[in-house]
């Protein structure tokens, strides 16, 4: 099944409401049905309505997955249970001795399951920082595979997807962007030169932090094929409830984006303004340091925020437990603020001589910068930066 018209030329904004999207045709419901079934009847042996087993086919599913395909500009969305089941699906593409290259600050859960799952099954995996590497150095001869993550966490460090993608596509490798962070309202992908995107749906996607999902979109619908037979035989699917979830945050994603970078924007100014506050990263602020490479590719960005409190660990810690209006919590992308604390939290398990290796100083605080009044954000930062001591 490839649905989305690839020349879609309305607006991102129309999309995100409209995308791949027409009313229930027997009842003319305006949301998608939630599908909840697992098999369908079939009218005669061996004749069925192109529906048979929920594993392969659920319509409600097939809702997201157009829609998705739509924002991303893509053939076809398939959808799965996880952004980690997203990312093993595509593993699943592989063989044993192949060879991938992905960047070298790629989230955590992403590079447990290269070293810690497909590498045990023959899958050969090299890391990369694709800021400092050449195209040409970066990705050798032979490569089957190319991850990239841009921005990245939690240093939003920018990769240059048109060229990487162009060298990739010089020795025959295939490209897969990790677009969770800047979703296709800032970026997109596939234009750039990439043959999938990957999403958490987790995050941004579904935007209100009550549903896990993954979705990837593809060029064309050989890859999405091939994608669908891995789906149904390895059978990460999302449940109907989870995919109805997901589209129903889709239809604001455009608003949500919009508040979420003017918010981080004026927050971002705040930070480089405190005597307290030392480096800030945000890629489209001209003080990041892929800034040039970020404005090439992406329209904007949205509520992810990185900045160094001039601060020892123990004072970040009780600076990211003194906040009121932002939570102390792992993931991002929600409408509510969240801050965490890399080096004692989500990047704990990176041995902390190769943290400072890679930029991940003890305080170093992550912002998911939500959509409340800004000046309710900026005075429960303020009081906390008081509160740490620091
Ligand atoms: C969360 C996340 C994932 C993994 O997605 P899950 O839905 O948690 O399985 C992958 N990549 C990025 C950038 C993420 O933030």
């Amino acid at each position: 099944m490839s649905g989305n018209d690839v020349s879609d030329s309305r607006r991102i904004e129309t999309l995100a409401i409209h995308g791949g999207q027409a009313p229930e045709p027997i009842t003319g419901a305006v949301m998608p049905p939630v599908f909840q079934t697992s098999t369908y009847a079939q009218p005669r042996v061996a004749e069925h309505t192109g529906y048979e087993y929920a594993r392969t086919q659920n319509p409600t599913r097939e809702k997201l997955e157009a829609a998705m395909a739509s924002l991303e500009g893509g053939s076809d969305g398939v959808s799965f249970g996880s952004g980690c089941a997203a990312t093993s699906a595509i593993q699943h593409l592989l063989n044993a001795g192949d060879q991938v290259i992905s960047g070298d600050d790629i989230y955590g859960g992403t590079w447990r399951l290269f070293t810690k799952v497909f590498a045990r099954q023959g899958v050969k995996y090299d890391f990369v920082d694709f800021t400092k590497v050449p195209a040409e150095d970066a990705i050798p001869d032979g490569t089957k595979l190319v991850w990239l993550e841009s921005p990245t966490n939690p240093l939003l460090k920018v990769a240059d997807i048109r060229k990487l993608a162009a060298r990739a596509h010089d020795i025959g490798a295939l490209v897969v962007v990790d677009n969770t962070f800047a979703t296709p309202i800032f970026q997109r992908p596939l234009e750039l030169g990439a043959d999938m995107v990957l999403h958490s749906t987790t995050k941004y996607i579904g935007g209100h932090s009550d549903v896990v999902g993954g979705t990837v979109v593809t060029k064309t619908p050989e890859l999405a094929a091939d994608l669908r037979f891995i789906q149904n035989s390895v059978g990460a699917v999302p449940g109907p409830w989870d995919t109805w979830l997901t589209l129903r945050g889709i239809k604001t994603l455009a608003v949500r984006m919009d508040r979420h970078q003017s918010n981080a924007k004026i927050i971002v100014d705040w930070l480089l303004d405190h005597p307290k506050v030392g480096r800030v990263f945000y890629p489209t602020h001209e003080s990041h340091p892929q800034h040039a490479v970020a404005m090439s590719q992406m329209s904007g960005f949205g509520g992810m925020i990185s900045f160094e409190l001039k601060a020892t660990l123990a004072q970040a810690e009780e600076f990211c437990a003194s906040t009121d209006v932002f939570t102390l919590a792992e993931s991002l992308g929600g409408v509510e603020s969240l801050i965490e604390l890399p080096a004692a939290m989500t990047h704990a398990s990176v041995p902390p001589d190769i943290r400072k290796e890679i930029g991940i100083e003890d305080g170093l605080v992550r912002l998911s910068v939500g959509i409340e009044h800004v000046d309710d954000l900026i005075a429960d930062l303020d009081k906390a930066i008081a509160a740490s001591g620091a």
